[in-house]
């Protein structure tokens, strides 16, 4: 099976579920995917929600949830709806389904209302196989009247632990999925998650008015992963290093703060350690490159912060490190998970040191900063935003989080939080700079092109648009000015111009990015003595907080198996011993580092520097103990000897 028109005679529904079925999905993985079988549970879930059953798949990251929902509804009429919290990678997948001809289009906040009908309008008449959509849309008027004359196959929760106030990534916006359901009352759901506690799991069955339970899961447990705790001795540079030598191969380093990452990685590269940092706010045309060059293996160490790893798919990645301790066993179990895809050894360490409990416990004060403080955000932002009493309701202005809390004096971090909190409320719409590529669509028939003469620029710019960006005649296509101009070898704003030029020109639409995130008012500004912080948006989830919170630090703390204590917070009761992490083997898993290398540094460094001392033998990327200790045994198989200054001088 593999022409596209023997597909189109198996996509009719009656097939699945029966006898059959199975193979229509292996042609259809087999043809747009290009895998040769299905992985894990994959096939499990596709045959569930294939069948008409509302599912829920336990998968972990990496393991291959897209597949489960994109073969199915590739199998069936219709078109299937998913729903899922990042724009990015929903940019990403669309795209990734456009290449292989597969009608597919998303919504999401930060579009004009004419982009959104276009798109809406694609998927009622247009055949298209994927919508994908951002939660907060789904609450709009026009979504839904839309979404009535959709004929849809099923509807997909990616990452639908979000739906859940248990879970540790709770998003509002997911409870109305269960409006959606009733829209669609006859379409399935399959529910996707790489992180659910037992708790999470029945809750996201409740919320979603699953017909029946139905989890498919399978065990999170990662053979190859060798975990380990370290308390940093001397600095974390100094241990990083050694580990990185200990560990060779392509590694990421975790950090908070954007300015660690460039530090860390600025000094890795001193050290003659390849390495590149990354953080939310690069530019896109950064973060491609960066992700590319570490991708490709031309760069070894990726030192980041949270906001790399989805979406990012590289198996050989042997050593993960986090400088600082995550504050959920949820984020550090997908991070530490992306190492050893490959099913090859693999190392996950977590550094921490004398203060690294008391930052934990701050992280709490910080997320949910008194309730008096949120007040207070809420009276600052709407004098900064000139808003007077009673004003607001449904007024948007841009706010700079920056300027605004230089004005008030307010700490980033909690004013952050505290404007999060009152979007939770219900009080504000805050956001926060997401939407961060251009956009475009021709305005004008393709016959018009010839008609137009137009400066030899601008016609380069035109002619890359028409030659990369498929379907651009009929709706809007992400672009990156930034590689456009590389593409062409011009300057970026050079490229920004044309755009606007032939913008003015009617020739095309062009949606700039937006930088500046923007403030959208729910209601009349009140009294913030008025203001309330349900229990569900405050004291529920900083309760969920503080133990999570408790649980990282029984991590660093505890003497049991470090995987077996992940895996029994996410439900696995019987999990196993590893019998190869620190507290399993009661010693460091991390490889030693090889005498013979370090008894080599030390001959170079006698005929080189022809050192008078035993101080004098320092190596930036050893530890001093490790090369004491090879000293001493060279002194004592008489390799090397010291010897008197007039010895030295005589020889
Ligand atoms: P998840 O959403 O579970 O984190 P993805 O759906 O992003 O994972 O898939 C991770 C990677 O696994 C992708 O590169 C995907 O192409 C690959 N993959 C998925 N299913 C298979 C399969 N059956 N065979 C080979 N590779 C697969
Ligand atoms: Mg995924």
């Amino acid at each position: 099976m593999n022409g596209k028109e023997q597909l189109a005679h198996v996509t009719a529904p009656s097939l699945i579920g029966r006898a059959g079925g199975e193979s229509v999905y292996c042609s259809i993985l087999h043809h747009y995917f290009g895998f040769s079988s299905f992985r894990g549970i994959q096939q499990d879930i596709i045959e569930s929600i294939g069948a008409g059953r509302d599912t829920l798949g336990l998968m972990p990251t990496g393991g291959g949830k897209s597949i489960t929902f994109q073969v199915p509804a590739l199998a069936q009429e219709g078109l299937c709806l998913v729903i899922s919290p990042l724009i990015s990678l929903m940019k990403d997948q669309v795209m990734h389904l456009r290449e292989k001809g597969i009608k597919a289009t998303a919504v999401y906040t930060g579009m004009t209302r004419d982009e959104v009908i276009t798109a809406l309008e694609n998927c009622i008449f247009g055949n298209y196989k994927f919508l994908y959509v951002s939660p907060e849309r789904l609450s709009s008027e026009l979504f839904q009247a839309k979404l009535r004359h959709m004929q849809v196959s099923f509807i997909t929760v990616d990452e639908a632990h979000c739906i859940s106030q248990w879970g540790y990534d709770f998003r509002p916006s997911y409870t109305e999925i269960s409006q959606i359901r009733k829209l669609l009352p006859d379409a399935p759901v399959l529910a996707l998650t790489a992180t659910a506690t037992p708790p999470v799991v029945e809750d996201i069955q409740r919320q979603l008015g699953f017909r029946e339970p139905n989890v498919k899961r399978m065990s999170f447990e990662r053979k190859n992963l060798i975990y380990s705790v370290r308390r940093i001795r001397q600095s974390r540079e100094q241990e990083l290093q050694e580990l990185l030598i200990r560990v060779p191969g392509s590694a990421i380093v975790y950090t908070r703060s954007r300015q660690a990452t460039r530090e860390l990685a600025s000094w890795l590269v001193s050290q003659g350690i390849t390495a590149t940092h990354y953080h939310a706010a690069l530019t896109n045309r950064e973060k491609n490159e960066r992700a590319a060059a570490w991708q490709h293996g031309e760069i070894r160490v990726m030192v980041a912060t949270n906001a790399f790893g989805m979406g990012i798919d590289k198996a050989d990645v042997r050593l993960i490190v986090h400088t600082d301790v995550p504050d959920s066993p949820e984020a550090y179990f997908q991070e530490a998970g992306r190492a050893g895809r490959d099913g090859q050894q693999a190392h996950a360490v977590l550094l921490y040191d004398s203060r690294s409990i008391a930052v934990l416990r701050r992280r709490i004060e910080d997320t949910y900063p008194p309730e008096d403080y949120v007040r207070k955000v809420y009276e600052d932002a709407c004098y900064f935003l000139q808003l007077a009493m009673g004003d607001g309701f449904g007024i948007t202005r841009e706010f700079n989080l920056e300027e605004f809390c230089r004005t008030f004096h307010h700490f980033p971090v909690r004013a952050y939080n505290a404007l999060q909190l009152l979007s939770r409320a219900g009080y504000i719409e805050w956001a926060d700079a997401e939407e961060n590529h251009s956009r475009v669509m021709m305005s004008c028939h393709r016959e018009e092109l010839y008609t137009y003469h137009l400066p030899p620029l601008m016609e380069r710019v035109l002619q890359h648009l028409l030659r990369t960006c498929t379907g651009i005649f009929s709706e809007y296509a992400y672009i990156d000015e930034g590689e456009i101009a590389h593409a062409l070898s011009v300057g970026e704003a050079e490229v920004s111009e044309q755009l606007v030029e032939l913008s003015r020109r009617h020739i095309l639409q062009f949606v700039p990015r937006k930088f500046i995130p923007y403030i959208t008012f729910r209601q009349r500004r009140v009294e913030s003595d008025d203001i309330v912080l349900p229990p569900s948006v405050y004291r529920d989830r900083k309760r969920e907080l503080e133990q999570r919170i408790q649980t990282m630090i029984g991590y660093l703390e505890t003497s049991e198996c470090h995987s077996r204590y992940l895996l029994r917070y996410f439900g696995e009761k019987d999990a196993q011993d590893c019998g190869h992490c620190d507290n399993c083997t009661e010693r460091s898993p991390l490889p030693r580092i090889d005498d013979a290398f370090v008894r080599q540094r030390i001959l170079a460094f006698v005929a080189e520097q022809k050192p008078t001392s035993f101080l004098d033998f320092h190596f930036p990327d050893i530890p001093d103990s490790v090369v004491g200790r090879v000293l001493h045994q060279m002194m004592e198989e008489e390799e090397i000897a010291l010897s008197t200054p007039q010895e030295a001088a005589a020889s």
